[in-house]
């Protein structure tokens, strides 16, 4: 049972709080949320015209400005060209207020997919016990909801908390490319940053508070190889004239062991530090088979699933987060399989798409890629590897320190039935987080997030754990509290 933590701030009626506001006001707000289809600008070429994404960035801003919180600024930001973004502002209370906490999320959408099951849709609120299903419920609608709220628990029992910003684009699904053009605008109101809470990521289970440690970056490009100026016969010409298709597979076994899945170049990997080891083991041993249970794995004619590259829960958690894998997400110069005639095609291009390890150098490893693939093309074939213009560093966190490591502790054992928290590195890339490492050296990181098992952002079926975000809202409150402590009281005014 939850307990008092401090003086004068009393756990029960902090998660009271955040459960009640949940119930009345946030998930009706994320229903309305739900059934916006606000796409990101890169799933939607009209978003400017079709003024989604403002829609959901004034009814967000307008819902903040409402609430009783004595100072709280809110802004819509809006350049010319570039998506809306919300900044808002609130001072320190009972604290010395240079440093701030930095609150990151998103209201932009990624598009519908396909898959939904029967009755549920991405435009359509669904509630299935405990989850609402719907686009951006989980990624990232709740995310200012939830901080506000949060700093109105504080609030409500009249505790302390240091100065607060927050960021919410509208672009992160598209890569964020607006958003350091606004960090710098607001870098001024921004000042030192103490502690940085990004609230897009993910949860191991919905059993304990989780905090994503690392990330992975992201690096990607077209292979092409061509062959001929023109198919020919593939009785004629095959065993002549080299396939395209094989070639590629030449080249591409240069990247990656076709029968592990290792990715072979040295520079695509990195040391995995220590800490990490040492929580990743704890976290397989709280998942355990989970690690990768959660995936609905196809069943042969056998009724045999297929199995995981590793079936050992630690190097399978360390494959998703610390070493590099390859993924080929499309392809051209193959017909669809109705108009495949007998004939060796001229040219055979795949799209690559790389993850790559928290420390590695995106740029540096991207220039490895494109020097192995096209080194010493196979019988002189045209073979070219033509880099995408975006490409993501990965992060891994600052060591915590202390006074953070227990605060989140003591909120999930209050919060979660007396679980302990734990540590988790995902292997999706936010390109923001390595941004803020480099801009705000000194500062510590919170990322977390609602995106636990199966809660499927991106693709059918995305829900929102609605207990999952009440006490992870509630273990906010405790942490904004916790880290005022640390601070100088505020100067007698
Ligand atoms: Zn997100």
């Amino acid at each position: 049972m939850p307990e008092t933590l401090d003086a004068g701030i009393d756990a029960t009626r902090l998660q009271d709080f955040c459960g009640q506001r949940w119930n009345d006001e946030l998930l009706p707000l994320l229903e309305a949320y739900i059934r916006v289809p606000a796409k990101s600008p890169a799933f939607d070429p009209e978003w400017e015209t079709r003024g989604l994404l403002d829609h959901v960035v004034q009814e967000a801003a307008d819902w903040a400005r409402r609430q009783p919180l004595p100072g709280l600024r809110v802004e819509v930001l809006r350049s010319a060209g570039r998506t809306p973004l919300i900044f808002f502002e609130l001072p320190a209370r009972g604290c010395d207020a240079q440093e701030a906490v930095f609150f990151y999320g998103h209201l932009d959408k990624q598009p519908e997919f396909e898959g939904w099951r029967p009755g549920l849709g991405p435009w359509q609120p669904s509630y299935d016990g405990t989850r609402l299903y719907g686009r951006g419920g989980a990624d990232d609608g709740y995310a200012i909801y939830a901080a506000i709220t949060a700093l109105m628990a504080v609030h409500d029992q009249g505790g302390a908390h240091p100065r607060c910003v927050g960021v919410i684009e509208t672009c992160e699904e598209s890569g964020s490319h607006d958003l350091p053009h606004y960090l710098q605008a607001l870098a001024p109101r921004i000042g030192q940053v103490g502690l940085v809470v990004c609230l897009d990521s993910g949860a191991g289970d919905y059993e304990r508070l989780w905090l994503v440690s690392s990330l992975r970056g992201y690096c990607g490009g077209r292979l092409e190889v061509q062959v001929l100026d023109e198919g020919a016969h593939s009785g004629d010409a095959g065993g002549i004239v080299p396939s395209s298709f094989r070639v590629l597979r030449h080249v591409l076994d240069r990247l990656e062991d076709s029968a592990t899945g290792r990715l072979l170049p040295a520079a695509l990997h990195c040391e995995i530090p220590a800490d990490r080891l040492v929580q990743t083991r704890e976290a397989a041993r709280i998942l355990g088979e989970q690690a990768w249970k959660r995936f609905r794995w196809h069943c042969g004619d056998d009724g045999l699933p297929v199995l995981p590259v590793v079936r050992d829960p630690e190097q399978a958690l360390l494959n998703r987060a610390w070493r590099p894998t390859l993924a080929v997400t499309g392809a051209e110069g193959l017909p669809p399989l109705q108009s495949a005639g007998n004939v060796l095609r001229p040219r055979t291009v795949f799209k690559l798409s790389l993850r790559l390890p928290p420390l590695v150098d995106s740029a540096a490893a991207l220039a490895e890629v494109q020097r192995v693939l096209e080194d010493s093309p196979p019988y002189q074939a045209g073979v070219h590897f033509v880099p995408d213009r975006g490409h993501a560093r990965g992060w891994n966190a600052p060591a915590y320190a202390p006074w953070l490591e227990a605060a989140l502790d003591d909120a999930s054992r209050a919060f979660f039935n007396g679980n302990g928290l734990a540590s988790i590195g995902q292997g999706g890339t936010i390109p923001l987080m390595s941004l803020l490492g480099e801009q705000y050296p000194a500062a510590q990181f919170m990322a977390c997030g609602v995106l636990g098992p199966n809660s499927n952002a991106h693709g059918p079926n995305e829900f929102l754990h609605v207990p999952y975000a009440k006490r992870l809202t509630a273990s906010l409150a405790m942490t904004l509290v916790a880290y005022a402590r640390t601070l100088r009281p505020a100067p007698p005014a």
